[in-house]
């Protein structure tokens, strides 16, 4: 029975849907690769009743794992209640602003206001959007571009996907905006004003110095590059880029839709460098994935700045401050909070890294284990010593995503660059130190087959 519903729905799906991040060809052709039919904690379940652990909270957003009744509750109890209304024409809701008061409460500094989006893209255009407007409003309306970092990944709406610093999702149905520049990331000399470095012209002051910053609104960051490939910058390298914003008149926004919450066993990424963003994206973590929610943050000189103006806002979304969505965030991080999973993240994050310490004793191909709590990722190198990478057809992270999957463990593999390997793994922040054992050892038998099949 299972199956024939099984079957059914995977035609219906081969029909009808367009998947994103999906080739539309191969799911014409053979259909979803799996349909999920359940969830509970660490795991996900398919139609046959197969278990997986969900290696990188699906995309990096079940952060509290799946099946929590209490989210399940709140979301019944708030849909009774109330389950929507709009923050138009000054409209609130109570969900709303006790959420807006936690998350500030969570955030560094006086990032004190909230703008609330749908999803990770919104937050990140709405605070180009911001960033243009304040500076307008401040007189220097000429303050229009954005620079963001090559690898960054900040979603895929028309602006979001031009700063994405990804060729395939940057290029994609050729929609530009010329106002939206990548840089070379983590250059941190070059950032001090190292005006020799061979990439000096490429950094993110190398960049402002060409387009003259006073046509610079905004850099934009993640404080630890998720979908680009797990890349922790160097030290000091975020108070570099803090202390060029300041010095030269421009707002620093950090992306931090992956990194918020508790993700990297901090409460933001920007709180492993100790600095203060004066905007921050985030959505994802905010309701662990169960409900569609982002949110800019911006600190009080914008807010103050942008409440002056007597006119309208002219920018919002229906679900802007949904109170279904609202109420989830805020027992969401009632949740990481009392059961101290931003401390869990962090202990069980030193846990894998020290797992991969051992796998790069095993393998000489494992290279580069890193990470910050819970968002991890290593390279896989085919011959480190002569920096020959894995060629197309070897396939290396990929390989081993299978391998994995066939194994019961979802994780993710990156290669859109010429000989890029990357596997991420960033497991439920509830994760446990006999999963984290678990994660490592199904990775282990992974990578010896794939060895083997090397020979
Ligand atoms: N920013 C970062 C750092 C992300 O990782 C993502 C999604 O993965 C986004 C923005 C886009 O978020 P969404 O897919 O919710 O629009």
């Amino acid at each position: 029975m299972k199956n024939q519903t099984l079957y059914t729905l995977a035609e219906l799906d081969k029909q009808h849907i367009l998947h994103p991040s999906t080739s539309p060809a191969f799911n014409r052709n053979n259909g979803p690769t799996i349909v999920f039919e359940r969830g509970e904690g660490l795991h996900i379940f398919d139609m046959d009743n197969n278990k997986y652990i969900d290696g990188v909270s699906m995309l990096w957003n079940v952060n509290v794992g799946h099946g929590n009744k209490e989210l399940a509750q709140v979301s019944f109890d708030q849909m009774q209640k109330l389950a929507y209304s709009s923050m138009f024409y000054g409209y609130s809701n109570e969900p709303a602003v006790k959420l807006a008061e936690k998350i500030t409460s969570m955030t560094p500094g006086d990032l004190d206001s909230v703008f609330y989006t749908s999803g990770g893209s919104e937050s990140n255009d709405t605070a180009f959007k911001l960033a243009r407007f304040y500076w307008e409003r401040k007189g220097l309306a000429n303050k229009k571009k954005i620079i963001s970092l090559k690898r960054g990944y900040h979603g895929v709406t028309v602006a979001a996907q031009r700063a994405t610093g990804i060729e395939v999702y940057r290029a994609f149905s050729g929609s530009g905006d010329p106002d939206i520049i990548n840089a070379e990331p983590h250059l941190t000399s070059c950032e001090l004003g190292d005006i020799n470095h061979p990439s000096y012209q490429n950094s993110i002051r190398g960049t402002i110095e060409r387009e003259g910053a006073n046509h610079v609104a905004a850099v934009i960051i993640e404080p630890i590059q998720g979908a680009g490939g797990v890349h922790v910058p160097p030290e000091d390298y975020l108070q570099a880029v803090r202390k060029l914003c300041d010095e030269q008149n421009i707002l620093l926004i950090a992306d931090e839709v992956i990194c918020g919450f508790g993700r990297t066993g901090r409460s933001f990424g920007v709180n492993h460098w100790d600095i203060v963003p004066d905007l921050m994206s985030v959505a994802k973590g905010i309701t662990s994935g169960y409900a569609q929610l982002g949110a800019v943050v911006m600190r009080t000189p914008i807010m103050d700045a942008i409440c002056e103006v007597p006119d309208m806002l002219a920018h919002g979304f229906t679900y802007s401050g949904h109170p279904t969505a609202c109420a989830v965030g805020l027992k969401n991080l009632e949740i990481i909070e009392r059961e101290n999973l931003i401390d869990q993240a962090d202990q069980m994050g030193k846990l894998l890294l020290k797992g991969f310490d051992y796998l790069s004793d095993k393998y000489h191909f494992f290279q580069n284990g890193r990470g910050r709590g819970l968002l991890t990722g290593f390279d896989l190198i085919k011959d480190p010593e002569q920096n020959i990478t894995f060629t197309p057809e070897e396939a290396a992270a990929m390989s081993i995503v299978e391998e994995c999957k066939k194994r019961g463990l979802l994780i993710r593999g990156f290669d859109f660059e010429p000989g890029m390997n990357i596997v991420a793994i960033a497991p439920p922040l509830i994760s446990q130190q006999e999963d984290i054992e678990t994660i490592i050892s199904i990775v282990d038998e992974s990578l010896s087959t794939y060895s083997k099949r090397l020979g």
